[in-house]
């Protein structure tokens, strides 16, 4: 096999970089070892689109994110990506906090987000009726916005797809080999790839990567974060992102809604010792209701209808870091891309094409490179004359599959034959949320097993939840 570039890492950077490189004429191979496109740390995150506001004013992932976050009004709609610019408010609930507001404010205007404002505490609770009534005051960040995670990862992908980015999944990368001090290719689980370029964008894996061409001078901690995600009907909601004070370690327990309605409440913030334990712990949740009940001191945690963790890729020593080598022509290096990477992906491709420039890459931009993408048609936001226009031209859009979430057997034939498209029940739960819903799939989860296993044309037994061998079928009981 043979390419220009190889970027290492299907998540929200793999993709958004390799959504950029496809604007320029240059081939791109995007290798990933999992079965599906999305990455770890991108479908696993607080889904909010960051201002910057409390960055560390001057460093790389200030000037990203402040970067990005103007970029996703126009970028949402050319990709038909669900996106609300709802606001945050940090609430400050004690005299301590109170104090702490103007050096909030003036470190955001450090970042040079200057629309951040003091809300008295009669306005807070104008804004949101259920926040802790003892409320002093706060700070208003107006264009703190939320996300689908998983459908902008997957609009990045299809779009780099469509402008001849190839994908290689359940294909891990096992070695780089180099060449009097330059890229030669990559080893993968599926074959060689010789390479001008190698992008490391494995996240939790970049320093592995790293050693593999001896460039490992710092090490990736996994930092977890904890979740819970409460029923769209919950007793108790707010209208935005209700954010603590923030402390030296994490950004702190926020609650907020989702871009499908639904309540968000976490996340922790634990330094582990190994990279794969993405458990939820009775400690880690209490202390999530515990914090936010600081805030919003009715939030209905009985309302809950799934957890989930999520792991940081924590860089030891800290910092985001994006570096090329002067002794290793072609290698560029990803790494401490931690709390805010779903934000700064976009901005991050940029960078990356620039950098590539820099260092004497002779990117020609496409005359046809094509800057949209249709998202799947979603049938409960149709009006009534579009869903009876759309069933009959498609009677598989009659026939709901998920009920809490109403999401027809049209949808998910749709999320399996699109490019790049479903061949697990999870990659169709986070294509068109079958299964997203209250009853966390137990009604529709046997019916996607079934559409999936004849679209596919595989026994059901075949067909995986997440990744090769988790199979959810054993055989058949009669
Ligand atoms: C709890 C939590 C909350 C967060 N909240 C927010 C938020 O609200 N807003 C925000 O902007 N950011 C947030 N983040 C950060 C954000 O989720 C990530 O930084 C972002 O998703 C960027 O992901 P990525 O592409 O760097 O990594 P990932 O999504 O982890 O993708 C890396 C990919 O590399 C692949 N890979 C690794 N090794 C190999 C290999 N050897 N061969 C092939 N493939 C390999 C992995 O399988 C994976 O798919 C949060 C993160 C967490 C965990």
């Amino acid at each position: 096999m043979q390419t220009d570039v190889v970027v290492i890492g299907a998540g929200a950077v793999g993709c958004a970089v390799a959504r950029e490189l496809s604007k320029y004429q240059i081939d791109v191979i995007v290798v990933e070892k999992n079965e599906d496109i999305g990455g770890l740390a991108s479908k696993s995150n607080s889904a909010i689109i960051h201002t910057g506001y409390d960055a560390s004013p001057g460093t790389l992932e200030s000037q990203l994110v402040v970067a990005a976050n103007p970029m996703y009004a126009k970028l949402t709609q050319e990709l038909e990506v669900p996106f609300k610019q709802v606001g945050a408010i940090l609430p400050a609930i004690t005299e301590e906090q109170f104090e702490k507001l103007p050096s909030i404010k003036a470190k955001a205007f450090q970042n040079r987000v200057y629309d951040i404002e003091y809300l008295t505490a009669q306005q807070i609770k104008e804004m949101e009726p259920n926040i802790n009534p003892d409320v002093k005051g706060g700070l208003h960040i107006p264009r703190e916005s939320i996300i689908d995670p998983f459908i902008l990862v997957q609009a990045l992908a299809e779009n780099a797809n469509e402008n001849g980015v190839e994908f290689m999944l359940n294909t891990k990368v096992t070695g780089i080999n180099t060449e009097n001090g330059k890229i030669k290719s990559v080893e993968t689980t599926n074959g060689t790839i010789n390479t001008k370029y190698v992008i490391n964008c494995a996240a939790l894996y970049c320093d592995e990567i790293a050693a593999m061409v001896g460039k490992a001078d710092y090490k990736v901690v996994a930092r977890r974060g904890q979740f819970y995600i409460l029923d769209k009907n919950t007793s108790c909601k707010v209208n935005h992102i209700v954010l603590p004070i923030p402390t030296k370690i994490t950004k702190g327990k926020l609650m907020c809604p989702t871009i499908h309605g639904n309540m968000l409440v976490g996340p922790t913030a634990e330094d582990l010792d190994n990279k794969i334990d993405a458990s939820v712990t009775t400690e880690g949740l209490a202390s999530i209701v515990t914090d936010v009940q600081r805030l919003i001191p009715n939030v209905n945690i009985r309302d809950t209808i799934t957890q989930y963790s999520g792991l940081r890729p924590n860089r030891n020593p800290e910092g985001l870091h994006v570096d090329y080598y002067d002794d290793l022509e072609g290698y560029i290096n990803l790494s401490g891309v931690r709390s805010t990477g779903l934000t700064l992906s976009v901005a991050m491709g940029v960078y990356i094409a620039e950098t590539m420039k820099e260092h004497g890459a002779d990117l020609v931009y496409k005359e046809n490179f094509k800057k949209t993408r249709k998202g799947i048609k979603i049938f409960h936001e149709m009006s009534k004359e579009e869903q009876e226009a759309i069933i009959k031209e498609n009677p598989k859009y009659g026939n709901i599959i998920c009920r809490c979430e109403t999401i027809t057997e049209g949808e998910i034939l749709d999320a399996i034959h699109r490019p790049i498209g479903a061949r697990s029940v999870d990659a169709i739960k986070r294509r068109v949320r079958a299964g997203m819903g209250r009853c966390q799939g137990g009604f529709c989860g046997p019916k996607v097993i079934e559409i999936l296993a004849r679209e596919l044309g595989v026994p059901a037994e075949e067909i995986t939840k997440n990744q090769p061998g988790s199979y959810m079928v054993t055989g058949n009981m009669r």
